[in-house]
């Protein structure tokens, strides 16, 4: 474990800092999103029976063409890629670039596959990090297998992913990087792409195979809500029948893609609306400043006051009104207010907010 200490204390403060932000910071800030198209290089994954189909070629495809339907829709949403061409790129690095690059979301994309060909189609499934310790052998445990294997051809595998057997998912927990509120966020995640592909475009997408936790050395290196789409099964002649053609996986994409939207709508409904439930009156605030635009994690602001949130006027041009403070009465907010305004904010001012909406302050 020696080697990994370092490693992880700079994964444990990422994911702090992260956290803090997610619970302070409400929004659909979603500023960077890295996809990984799965294998590569030596590494083809999975194969179609008569192994002209490689699983490498398709995820990078589909990976592609989502980074296109994001780009289109969203043209200010930095995607990166952590790989554009047929190479290899270790497990533990992928995560580890999102993490670098301070992403907002990792996707990593993958197709499947069984022992036995059928004519039958499967669909696809959605897995976020996790592991259940009871459940050792099944479906569930030879995806994992299968995707964890690569790293038996990494160099120096064994020092690098000390404490970690490949052969048994399981043992990825010590790795478990992951804090809590970003597991919650992966699973939302997981839940709105999974309920998108189950629309289509493969055949067998309405029996939907749910979304699932697994040990995955991909998603483990993740400080951020990180998911893995497998996105249909090789060994189903009705899968590969969609996974074949370009149409077919612009399709899987363009349904990725409204998963990922759905989990930013999600998103500020969840990170908005629980304080409004609970109370469902008046609570007054402290804005502090506004701005047209969604602030970056990075923001001086936002980094010195954590418990920063904001309210969506979206009837405005500067949506986005930051405060800090939440009190039941306007005199309270008004005293916080001054002893702002003496320190870092001399033009704050009293807003009062009512089921996530800006109401007069009276
Ligand atoms: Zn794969």
């Amino acid at each position: 474990m020696k080697k990994l200490i370092p490693v992880l204390v700079v994964m444990l403060s990422v994911c702090n800092s992260y956290a803090i932000m997610a619970q302070g910071f409400s929004g659909p800030a979603i500023r960077k999103v890295v996809i990984d198209p799965g294998h590569g290089g030596h590494d083809p994954g999975a194969l179609s029976p008569d192994r002209k189909l490689r699983e490498k070629d398709i995820n990078l495809s589909v990976a592609k063409h989502l980074g296109a339907e994001i780009n289109k829709k969203y043209p200010d949403i930095k995607v990166i890629y952590t790989r554009t061409k047929d190479v290899a790129v270790d497990l533990d690095k992928r995560g580890t670039l999102a993490t670098q690059e301070d992403a907002d979301l990792f996707i990593s994309i993958h197709v499947n596959s069984a022992k036995r060909t059928t004519s039958a189609p499967v669909g696809p499934e959605t897995w976020v990090f996790g592991g259940d310790r009871s459940r050792r052998k099944d479906d569930s445990y030879d995806v994992v297998l299968k995707e964890n294997e690569v790293i038996k051809f990494e160099e120096n595998y064994k020092t690098k992913y000390e404490g970690f057997d490949p052969d048994n998912p399981q043992s990825m927990i010590v790795f478990n990087f992951q804090k809590d509120a970003i597991m919650r966020q992966s699973r939302i995640l997981g839940s709105c792409i999974q309920k998108s592909l189950r629309r289509g475009p493969l055949p067998g997408s309405q029996k939907d195979r749910g979304m699932k936790e697994g040990g995955f050395v991909v998603l483990a290196y993740c400080s951020m809500p990180a998911v893995l789409v497998e996105t249909g099964f090789l060994n189903s002649s009705a899968d590969r029948k969609i996974l074949s053609t370009e149409n077919g996986r612009r399709n899987i994409a363009r349904q990725l893609m409204l998963g990922f939207e759905e989990y930013m709508k999600t998103y500020v409904q969840q990170e908005l609306s629980p304080a409004n439930k609970e109370t469902p009156q008046t609570q007054y605030r402290v804005q502090i400043l506004s701005s047209k635009e969604a602030l970056p994690k990075s923001h001086p602001t936002l980094k010195a006051f954590p418990d920063t949130r904001f309210v969506l006027c979206n009837d405005q041009i500067y949506k986005y009104k930051y405060t800090l403070g939440n009190f039941p009465n306007k005199e309270e907010a008004q005293q916080y207010c001054n002893k702002l305004r003496k320190s870092d904010f001399p033009d704050a001012f009293v807003i009062a907010v009512k089921d996530g909406k800006l109401v007069p302050a009276n």
